[in-house]
């Protein structure tokens, strides 16, 4: 498989992804990693661009990706893991795709995800669920689970996803991947099906953190198209490879690492910030206060926005119509029918925290606490900190069907949806394995400081060696 290098042919490239993806039953039938593929697409798109002289190839040529099912693609069906949009095809392309492909990319398949992307596990989505890689009987977290998956099988380098709440860095940890959650507005969200607007970003997967940084290099940027899209000059992340970590403060924020936190993930952890020490870093103790309230809020926000948002898929515009008595009628067979029970669960829960009465005691104050979670990220990159550290999630990769009860299910999101409820970028990468089960480490920066992000991460990564996958 090739890498941005672009020194193996695409043909050679998209040849050994197809055949990586036939050989750990990346379908339906197997781990439920894929949920389109696009084969013959593909080979031809590879052998078009092998046609190119090398000057007019890309620094992605010929590298094959994944994208996840909500994200925009006019070759391949984007069904946001549901049957009300089953075999959708989207008559335009997300930017974030159109740019991968501009930079030579080809997209070899459409990847599972829990339904709109609500989830930690993709066990919501209506294609059944996705298997972990690394331990078949597992999930390999949410709700980007097909994408991480895809880039730890090795059929692909680089991948896409989407978060609201920590979708790409929760399954980057579970899959011992590396899973960036850019800066709200570095990347264009023209084309990710919306869930939850303040919250909803495009992320990427890479095997490594240069595969990482390559794919991000390829969609950051200003785009007309999405009119929260920041106009920040994009600096060359790949050259933070070159940087060191001599003066940089990196703060370890207490409550992300409570007593109950497991000893063998805390562990990895202090390993980890030993690394980042020795290589120069200085480890500061921060405290980022209104931590324990981001699980509640979020789930406010979230689903008051996704009840708005979900309201387009009614039988008449998209996907699925059921008919039934009259107009209501078929919007409720379509809709009940259409929905799984999270999505349905979300929609009530999202319309009645919107509701006349409740507005004010629920939507109101969680977006007030929503801003003192951001001001205490504030604060601490305020007092000199660059970065912090922390774990990415409370735990491993857990069994496939093991969590029946919602709530618990959210509380896989707690070290993660604070950084989308502020906006600032994050990251997870593996830092270590715990019973065989990959442990995800998270960074996280200040607004549009991805690159001082991906020194960090370039500098333990190559720290950490092979300590990343034992
Ligand atoms: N697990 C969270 C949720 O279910 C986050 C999902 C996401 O980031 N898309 O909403």
């Amino acid at each position: 498989m090739s890498t941005a290098s672009g020194e193996a042919s695409a043909r050679d490239a998209v040849t050994a992804s197809l055949a990586r993806a036939l050989e750990v039953g990346a379908g339906r039938a197997g781990l439920n990693i894929l949920l389109y593929q696009d084969a013959d697409g593909a080979l031809r798109e590879a052998a078009e661009l092998d046609r190119r002289d090398l000057p007019e190839r890309g620094p992605l040529h010929g590298t094959p990706v994944v994208v996840k099912d909500n994200i925009a693609t006019t070759t391949l069906p984007t069904s946001c893991g549901s049957k009300i949009l089953e075999g959708y095809v989207s008559p335009y392309e997300a930017t974030a795709v159109a740019r991968l492909r501009a930079a030579g990319a080809i997209i070899v398949g459409k990847s599972n995800m829990d339904e709109f992307a609500m989830g930690s596990s993709t066990e919501n989505s209506a294609y059944g669920p996705a298997r972990n890689p690394l331990a078949p009987d597992r999930v390999p977290g949410g709700s980007s689970g097909g994408s991480a998956a895809a880039v730890a099988a090795g059929i692909v380098r680089i991948a896409l996803g989407s978060e609201t709440g920590g979708s790409v860095r929760q399954p980057a940890a579970f899959c011992g991947v590396v899973g960036v959650k850019p800066t709200y507005g570095r990347v264009s969200r023209y084309g990710l099906v919306a869930f939850a607007s303040s919250l909803d970003h495009v992320g990427v997967f890479g095997k490594t953190v240069d595969d990482a940084a390559s794919g991000l290099q390829a969609i950051a940027g200003l785009d007309p198209l999405d009119s929260t899209c920041a106009a920040e000059p994009v600096p060359d992340y790949r050259g933070a490879s070159r940087g060191g970590l001599t003066g940089v403060v990196i703060g370890r924020p207490k409550e992300y690492f409570p007593e109950s936190l497991d000893p063998r993930i805390r562990a990895k952890c202090d390993a980890a910030l030993e690394h980042l020490k020795s290589l120069g870093a200085e480890v500061r103790d921060v405290s980022l206060p209104h931590t324990n309230l981001a699980i509640e809020v979020y789930y406010i926000i979230a689903p008051a926005e996704a009840s708005s948002n979900l309201a387009r898929f009614d039988g008449v515009r998209y996907g699925l119509r059921i008919e039934g008595d009259g107009l209501r009628g078929m919007y409720e067979a379509t809709r009940s029918n259409g929905f799984g029970p999270e999505v349905i669960r979300r929609i009530m829960l999202g319309t009645y925290v919107l509701s006349a009465g409740y507005y004010d005691a629920y939507y109101r104050k969680a977006q007030q606490v929503r801003g003192l979670i951001a001001r205490d990220y504030a604060e601490v990159f305020n007092s000199g900190v660059h970065l912090l550290f922390t774990p990415t999630t409370p735990t491993t990769a857990f069994p496939i069907g093991s969590k029946s009860d919602p709530y618990e299910m959210y509380l896989s999101d707690i070290f993660t949806c604070t950084a989308n409820l502020a906006g600032v970028p994050a990251m997870s990468l593996p830092i270590g394995r715990v019973d065989g089960l990959p442990v995800g480490g998270q960074l996280i920066a200040n607004h549009f400081d991805e690159r001082q992000m991906f020194v960090a991460a370039y500098a333990l990564e190559r720290e950490l060696g092979q300590e990343a996958h034992r």
